[in-house]
C-alpha cells in the first residue's frame, strides 16, 4: 500500500515537471554554431557572383564522388570587375551519396564551399536529393546570414596582421 502512494506520488510530481525534450517537428531546436550539415556553395556579396571557380578539386577529392560541376568564362572578369577568371557554370551535389566528411571545405582553395546547417532534406524518390547550383547558393547564403560568415581567407589575413610585431624605428631601438 505504501508502496503504491509512494509510486503514485512520484507519478504526479513528474507530470508537474517541465519536459526535457522537445516535440519535433512542431518544436525544433537550433544547431550547434559547429554543426555540419550539408554543404552549399558560398555567395560573394563584393562582387555579386559565387565564389566557386568550378576548379574541380574538391570534386576530384570527394570520397563518394557525389558532385560535378562545370565552368564558364566569367563575364565580370572581362568588365575588370572580378578576379575570377573561370566562375561556375554548373554544380551538382547527390546528397544521398554524401557523408559529411567536410573534405570538399577543407581542400578549397577560394571559400567557396562550406558545411551548412542544412539536415532535414530526405525525401522519398531515390534521386530526389540532387541539389543544383541555384539550390546550393541559397544554402549557402542561409548559412553566410545565420552565422555572419567571413570567409576564412579574410579571417587569416586579419589575424596575421595581428600577430605582426609592432614596427620599431631605428631611433626607438637605440633609445633616442
Ligand atoms: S567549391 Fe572550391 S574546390 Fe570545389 S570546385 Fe568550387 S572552387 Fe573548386
Ligand atoms: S562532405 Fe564529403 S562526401 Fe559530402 S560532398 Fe563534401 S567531400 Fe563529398
Amino acid at each position: 500500500m505504501l508502496g503504491s502512494i509512494k509510486g503514485m506520488f512520484v507519478t504526479l510530481k513528474s507530470a508537474f515537471k517541465k519536459p526535457v525534450t522537445d516535440e519535433y517537428p512542431d518544436k525544433r531546436r537550433p544547431v550547434e554554431a559547429r554543426y555540419m550539415g550539408f554543404p552549399a556553395l558560398t555567395w560573394d556579396y563584393e562582387v555579386i557572383e559565387p565564389f566557386c571557380t568550378a576548379c574541380m578539386v574538391c570534386i576530384r577529392d570527394c570520397p563518394t564522388q557525389c558532385m560535378t560541376a562545370s565552368m564558364k568564362d566569367n563575364v565580370l572578369y572581362k568588365e575588370e570587375k572580378s578576379h575570377r577568371r573561370k566562375i561556375v557554370d554548373k554544380f551538382e551535389i547527390n546528397l544521398n551519396r554524401c557523408i559529411l566528411c567536410g573534405i570538399c571545405v577543407e581542400v578549397c582553395n577560394f571559400d567557396a564551399i562550406v558545411m551548412s546547417h542544412e539536415h532535414e532534406m530526405s525525401v522519398q524518390e531515390r534521386n530526389g536529393d540532387r541539389v543544383d547550383l541555384i539550390e546550393l547558393l541559397d544554402m549557402g547564403k542561409r548559412f553566410q546570414k545565420d552565422t555572419k560568415w567571413i570567409p576564412p581567407s579574410q579571417l587569416k589575413k586579419r589575424s596575421s596582421v595581428s600577430d605582426k610585431p609592432p614596427i620599431v624605428s631605428p631611433s626607438d631601438k637605440d633609445g633616442i
